[in-house]
């Protein structure tokens, strides 16, 4: 029997062991950029969910250089416990959409720490022109390159609901080009969008898995401050799942893809000062580990190495 890290699904953090021969760290970066769908270019209020950092709350402050951004989150990680290892991950806003020599320059000089393993790259799949795919190969060859791309579903109605501004063909070519060179491709999706089943839900999952992608974030839906999505929520358009309710779901997607899929993510972690809702989602270790006792007690999972 397969073991995943003693997860009964293949995790991140299992194939980091597995490739670096310990655990690996992110530091999130930001380089800055915008996003088409917020300046202007495809429309000026993004995707309908997304906060004002750009889905990137998180991330360093742009002010500082790439290199400092890196050093600065290594020295806190690094207070707590030994660490080796880090992922470069660029996450706020679309981080391909910048000329190509300045993302260049931000990129070489992250794949360039050498405590940096892996760089990783928030993007949407109609910002990956043939000159960033060229750059991309290239650093592919210094050391891995991971793009993870914003699908959040694969249906076209729910696609226009949330704004997202791109169509399914886009992803999919997009995905075929990563590949060809060999560029790991990490999709994200959103389990709970307003007006989608969850048997619409798990045809996203399906769908993936014909894809020929390395791995998925599964984020559950928050609604947060100021976004266009708290004012449907705010005039009752839609409902958020309940705890027990997202729990089953998740484990039905995970049960759904293909187990060489590796899990980034199964929930999110939204900032707790713009969360709205579900309220349940800012508490992720106690998610987590219900998640983990909930897994126990289906057949699918028993005998299964936790
Ligand atoms: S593509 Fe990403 S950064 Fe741009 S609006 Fe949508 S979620 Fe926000």
């Amino acid at each position: 029997m397969r073991k995943w890290n003693e997860k009964p699904y293949h995790s991140l953090d299992y194939m980091l062991r597995e490739r670096f021969g310990e655990k690996v760290y992110k530091v999130t970066l930001n380089g800055g950029m915008s996003c088409p769908n917020r300046d202007g270019t495809l429309g000026s209020r993004g995707c309908i969910f997304c906060s004002e950092g750009g889905s990137g709350d998180f991330a360093a402050d742009a002010r500082l250089s790439i290199q400092e951004q890196i050093e600065t989150q290594i020295t806190l990680l690094a207070q707590k416990r030994p660490i080796n290892k880090y992922i470069a991950y660029f996450q706020a806003y679309t981080n391909t959409y910048a000329p190509v020599p300045y993302l260049n320059k931000i990129f070489t000089e992250a794949i360039s720490h050498p405590q940096v393993a892996v760089l990783s790259i928030g993007t949407r799949p109609d910002c990956l022109g043939p000159e960033v795919l060229t750059l991309l190969e290239e650093l592919n060859r210094v050391k891995p390159v991971w793009v993870e791309l914003g699908l959040q579903t694969k249906h076209e109605a729910t696609a226009r609901y949330i704004r997202r501004g791109y169509q399914l063909s886009c992803f999919e070519e997009a995905v075929r080009n990563l590949r060809q060179r060999r560029i790991e491709v990490i999709v994200h999706t959103i389990l709970g969008l307003p007006g989608e089943r969850r048997d619409e839900i798990l045809a996203t999952m399906e769908y993936l898995n014909t894809m020929d992608i390395q791995g998925v974030k599964l984020q559950l839906l928050h609604v947060l401050r100021g976004t266009d999505l708290a004012l449907d929520y705010e005039q009752g358009l839609f409902r958020v799942y309940e705890r027990t309710e997202y729990l089953d779901l998740l484990i039905d997607c995970l049960e759904h893809l293909d187990p060489e899929i590796v899990i980034h993510r199964m929930t999110g972690d939204g900032p707790k000062d713009l969360l709205i809702a579900p309220l349940w989602a800012s508490r992720k270790r106690e998610v987590l580990n219900l998640l983990h006792h909930r897994m126990k007690e289906r057949e699918s999972f028993q005998g299964k190495v936790f």
